[in-house]
């Protein structure tokens, strides 16, 4: 036998029946962006490593070490697999002028792509649902999107979820405050690891958020950008404050949340569960308006959030509402090959009607006794088996019989009227 190959590490292939509870969720966010008036977008995995330049920062993580870029050996193109999909999403906006007749609320889903060190709730390839909401400067859709988020953890019957806020202010508050917090960093220059150390002149911010221990003390008591936001944007953080109080979301301050990505400004967010061990984020965001201008766009104000599905799920596991996996209504056993002309065209009309179906096939053994086939019918978790026997064939017939409701009760239908009795295969 040639040698078996494996996926790539870091990736994960996602199989029956834990891939049923993938399409569970993605069902319960489709209505979810329906009933706050989110459309979907589609963005193409790969992208110019300029978007991400760019639109990220060449200081952060991800652009420093965690892209998949690669020169195209067709066209030497410089393209990069999506680490995120803000970016692509923005620049999607700007190349299409989706904004020309005012604001947009878009959402997206699926895979992201990191090199980072693979762990409980860090992969390589990894899932991602976004909403953003583009076009609009008012803390009113930062909160519409932590109330959306929130109606999912619901929905989804999480407990155990709390939401962090923050506000970065604007750049030139910002700026102060850097030059602050690096003259403090510099005072305790004993105390950085190797890490700050390299981060001190390019992102200090990013010190704020080590997981370093030993660094802990120094960092509370590090100037806080709180203290250097202005009028306006105090007043961005309060009404934001004002609408989740008046809906009852409660919510910390958490002054060193600062986010991995240069983009963001005013408001930032992260919903966080202790469940998870350290990997405990589920969903970060903020706003960002500045990054449509900065990849080439027409400036517009917009605020987005980002959910780690692999991480939700996770959750959902532990804590999250039952889940029954999917099986077909019915079963249908074949005992011979000649009845499959007759059986794939009924099983057609039931599905047609709505039925789910699942036919009996030969393995590389054959078809099977009856009985093996009742068996499988059982395993399927069918609450009725078709029996398309020749006795049957030979009536224009096939037995219905319960396999569920401990009454084994078995009844005869006519093949051509399949239509006419779908339903009962239904309740
Ligand atoms: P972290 O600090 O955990 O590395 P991040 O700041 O890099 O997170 P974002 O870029 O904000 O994460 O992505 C949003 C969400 O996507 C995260 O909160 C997390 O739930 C999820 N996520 C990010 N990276 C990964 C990964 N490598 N594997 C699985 N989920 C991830
Ligand atoms: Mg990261």
């Amino acid at each position: 036998m040639a040698e078996k190959l494996s996926a790539v590490k870091g990736m994960n292939d996602i199989l029956p029946p834990e891939s049923a509870r993938w399409e569970w969720l993605e069902d319960k966010v489709r209505g979810l962006m329906a009933r706050y008036a989110y459309r979907n977008v589609r963005t193409p995995i790969l992208e110019h490593t300029q978007l991400f330049v760019r639109g990220l920062g060449e200081v952060t993580d991800i652009v420093e070490k965690e892209m998949y870029s690669f020169e195209d050996r067709l066209n030497g193109e410089h393209l990069t697999l999506r680490p995120e999909n803000t970016a692509g999403l923005v620049r999607a906006v700007a190349e299409h002028s989706l904004l020309y007749d005012g604001g947009k609320r878009l959402y997206y889903m699926g895979p992201m792509f990191r090199h980072e060190r693979p762990q409980r709730g860090r992969y390589r390839q990894f899932h991602q649902i976004g909403a953003e909401a583009l076009g609009f400067a008012g803390p009113d859709v930062d909160a519409e999107l932590i109330l959306l988020a929130d109606a999912l953890w619901k929905e989804l019957g999480l407990a155990d979820v709390r939401l962090e806020i923050n506000s970065l202010g604007q750049p030139a508050e910002r700026r102060q405050h850097r030059a602050a917090l690096i003259a403090y960093l510099e005072q305790h220059a004993d105390l950085l690891d190797e890490d700050a150390k390299r981060r001190l002149h390019s992102n200090p911010l990013r010190i704020l958020d080590t997981k370093n221990p030993a660094m802990q003390a120094m960092v509370e008591g590090a100037p806080r950008l709180i203290d250097f936001l202005g009028a306006e944007s105090l007043a961005h953080f309060d009404g934001l404050k004002a609408m989740l109080e008046a809906n009852g979301i409660a919510y910390r301050i958490n002054p060193r949340l600062v986010r991995g990505l240069d983009y963001y400004n005013l408001s930032v967010f992260e919903f966080v569960t202790d469940r998870l061990g350290s990997q405990g984020t589920i969903c970060a965001g903020g706003r960002y308006d500045d990054l449509i201008g900065q990849i080439g766009g027409k400036p517009a104000p917009a605020v987005g959030w980002a959910i780690g599905v692999e991480r939700v799920l996770e959750l959902v596991k532990e804590q999250g509402a039952a889940f029954d996996a999917p099986a077909p209504d019915a079963y249908a056993v074949v005992p011979d090959a000649a009845a499959f002309p007759a059986a794939l065209k009924t099983l057609q009309v039931l599905r047609a009607a709505g039925v789910a179906v699942q036919m009996h096939a030969a393995s590389a053994d054959g078809l099977g006794s009856m009985k093996s086939q009742f068996k499988k019918a059982d395993a399927s978790g069918a609450r009725h088996a078709l029996v398309f026997g020749a006795d049957e064939l030979a009536a224009g017939e096939v037995t219905v019989k319960a396999l569920r409701d401990g009454s084994g009760a078995q009844q005869r239908q006519p093949l051509a009227d399949a239509a006419g009795w779908a339903g009962i295969l239904k309740s």
